[in-house]
């Protein structure tokens, strides 16, 4: 069995001192039930203080994005050499919020994503359609693709550790939520890609989260559907309160 894993996505949200405090308070709430893995991917400044702050619990730190070359003369940006050297374990890769507002491609999410295995980081590939997509009938067609190219040369091993989030762009951040029905068909629909892509053994391997205004009142219907193996939260993260009722849902 595939066991749920309940990402919390801060983007660029939180001062140094409010994630540590959110760490600690997280960390009073959580039970050691080991029903759901955790994983809280915090901006980029705090990341090294809460892989630290975090030994010892059952909190993972995830980067949200990361730069595809190990190293070289990219003012401003992150390697996953680095990364690693700070002990992150996961990477969020192909957010639509970088494709829509950093230009991030099909093509440039594939070499991260390669990149990522190549450092022994394990990728959160982002995918998901946007509001005229769905209109247009077209869900199925462009998740698809963005599951195509983000795992184009990826090896089988690599691949059956990865993670998916199906995020449909229209309901993030927006407090409209899939239908649970919907969401599963489209994570059903990109497990078949991935079967085609490998074989039934590595799709049924592969984790794929929902996210798109997940709360404590929808995570246990979605976490019930057969294809749904978790969830990236963005805005329900920050709170402690209730970043721990979604981690210890299911
Ligand atoms: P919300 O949960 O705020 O809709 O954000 C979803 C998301 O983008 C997580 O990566």
């Amino acid at each position: 069995m595939r066991k749920p894993i309940i990402a919390g996505n801060w983007k660029m949200y939180k001062t140094m001192d409010e994630a540590v405090a959110f760490v600690e308070a997280l960390a009073g709430k959580l039970k050691e039930s080991d029903k759901t893995e955790t994983v809280i991917c915090p901006p980029a400044p705090y990341l090294a203080a809460l892989v630290e702050k975090s030994k010892g619990l059952p909190i993972r730190i995830a980067a949200q994005t990361m730069h595809e070359e190990t190293e070289g003369a990219f003012t401003g940006e992150i390697s996953p050499a680095m990364l690693k050297s700070i002990g992150v374990e996961l990477v969020v890769l192909g957010h639509s919020e970088r494709r829509q507002y950093y230009n991030e491609t099909d093509d440039s999410v594939n070499r991260k994503v390669k990149s990522a295995f190549e450092h022994q980081l394990t990728p959160i590939v982002c995918v998901g359609e946007t509001l005229e997509q769905r209109e247009n009938n077209a869900t199925s067609a462009i998740v698809s693709e963005q599951v195509k190219k983000a795992f184009a040369g990826v090896s089988e091993t690599d691949a059956a550790s990865a993670i998916v989030a199906y995020e449909p762009v229209w309901a993030i951040g927006t407090g409209r939520t899939a239908t649970a029905e919907d969401a599963n068909k489209v994570c059903g629909q990109i497990r078949e890609v991935l079967a085609e892509l490998y074989s039934d053994s590595v799709a049924q391997a592969i984790r794929i989260q929902y996210g798109g205004s997940v709360k404590p009142g929808n995570i246990e219907e979605l976490l019930s559907m057969s294809d749904i193996d978790g969830a990236l939260v963005g805005g329900a993260s920050l709170d402690p309160e209730s970043f721990a009722a979604l981690a210890e849902a299911g």
